[in-house]
């Protein structure tokens, strides 16, 4: 591996700024070839920085187009450059640089970000050797070599939102018993559990994986610190409503079932895009009445549609045992009636990263943050019991963007 004539230039400039940050632990030195300490000097340069000099304000730097991200951006595109070449020492340093600081990283402001990036590089910098070629420690090699290449290619990006929302900032939940088929046709005791998965929810480790998201956040962004984050918070179900006076459809079209959760926003008095922005409504159908597709095409979704009270997200949940092992009866030994907080998890999940579809949280394919670990029954992300205050209850595991350092995974707590 050949070191020399090493251009730090826009690090260098970016030294001016100073700071009283600390730099925790720093790894030995060991050394960036020049391709790879170019790569980095050129994703920092092309940030702009430099033009705002060093007296520049936080606020100024903030405006960089760049960074209305998130600050972690800066390591993002320093760390995309260098894995589409050779995984390297520079690439190794990086990933150790993220794994040092990525717990403080949503705390920290834009310039201490970048200073910390800055600090560590000039740590690590070698000696300057030339026209020399050296024989890398065997620890050097082996991270080089063992180290994942972090790619966000697999991972959920924000698309932009649906006027402005994206997200629930502060979930709300109402559960709409649709039709009189419910009166004393309960056979699985899905109203009991559904109601007590959903008081027990909010807060729970299990759903706090939805709080990396954000809206507010540029289309295209992985890993957001910016906007406001979608919520988990206690207390997320707001509302039941046995509207059982009439029958419902016995096979109800998605047009019957969006009016349904209008009617609902009505009963329940949220009358305005406001009272809307951060409400989902699950329109339950009993056993034995549900929309057509169910247990062959789909298990539920979710959708959302427009109203005189602002656009309202709604799912359609059906009587999940009905379907048996296709909807999760049974499913990883999670007992017969898994897959009624197995699917309600999912949808739940799903719509507070992706509120008014898809406008939110969704991957390059489409798939939100349900869809990509749905029925895993074995290894990272398999669905298990989780428990809650209210019970303990079957859930699949949710979409992490930043699970193994933002390579992404399906998983069943979030810190
Ligand atoms: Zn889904």
């Amino acid at each position: 591996m050949k070191t020399k004539n090493l251009s730090y230039l826009s690090l260098i400039a970016l030294a001016a700024w100073g700071t009283t940050a600390a730099v925790a632990g720093l790894p030995r030195a060991v050394s960036l070839n020049d391709d790879q300490a170019a790569e980095i000097a050129t994703t920092l340069a092309g940030l702009s920085l430099n033009s705002l000099g060093s007296s520049a304000t936080d606020d100024q730097v903030a405006s960089v187009p760049f960074f209305q991200a998130s600050p972690a951006h800066v390591l993002s595109a320093a760390l995309a450059t260098l894995n589409q070449n050779d995984r390297g020492l520079a690439n190794a340093n990086l990933y150790e640089f993220v794994l040092l600081n990525e717990g403080e990283m949503p705390g920290l402001t834009v310039r201490e970000t970048v200073t910390r990036l800055h600090l560590f590089l000039n740590a690590i910098r070698p000696e300057k050797l030339e026209n020399a070629v050296i024989h890398p420690t065997v620890e050097a090699a082996l991270n080089a070599r063992a180290l994942p290449a972090v790619s966000y290619a697999n991972d959920l990006s924000y698309k932009g939102g649906v006027g402005g929302i994206g997200v629930e900032t502060a979930p709300k939940i109402y559960l709409v018993l649709w039709g009189s088929q419910w009166k004393n046709n309960d056979p699985s005791g899905e109203v009991g559990i559904l109601t007590n998965f959903y008081k027990g929810v909010g807060g729970s480790a299990w759903l706090n994986s939805v709080t990396q998201y954000h809206q507010g956040v540029p289309v295209g962004t992985y890993i957001s610190s910016g906007g406001t984050a979608a919520g988990n918070q206690a207390g997320m179900l707001a509302g039941i409503w046995s509207d059982n006076s009439a029958s419902a459809p016995a096979h109800p079209t998605q047009a019957q079932l969006a009016a349904e959760a209008v009617k609902a926003a009505a009963h329940f008095g949220n009358t305005s895009a406001k009272a809307n922005a951060s409400v989902q409504y699950i329109i339950a159908t009993s056993h034995g009445n549900s929309a057509s597709g169910f247990g062959t095409q789909y298990c539920a979704w979710h959708s959302y549609t427009s109203s005189s009270y602002g656009n309202i997200a709604y799912s359609n949940l059906p009587y999940l045992t009905d379907a048996g092992a296709s909807c999760g009866a049974g499913f990883n030994g999670l007992g017969a009636k898994a897959g009624i907080t197995m699917v309600a998890g999912h949808e739940l999940g799903e719509t507070i990263t992706d509120q008014f579809p898809s406008g939110g949280w969704t991957d390059s394919t489409g798939a939100e943050n349900g869809d990509k670990c749905a029925w895993i029954s074995s290894g990272q992300g398999a669905s298990a019991n989780v428990t809650l205050s209210t019970g303990t209850f079957p859930v699949q595991s949710l979409w992490s963007n930043g699970y193994t350092g933002g390579a992404g995974g399906c998983v069943l707590s979030f810190p």
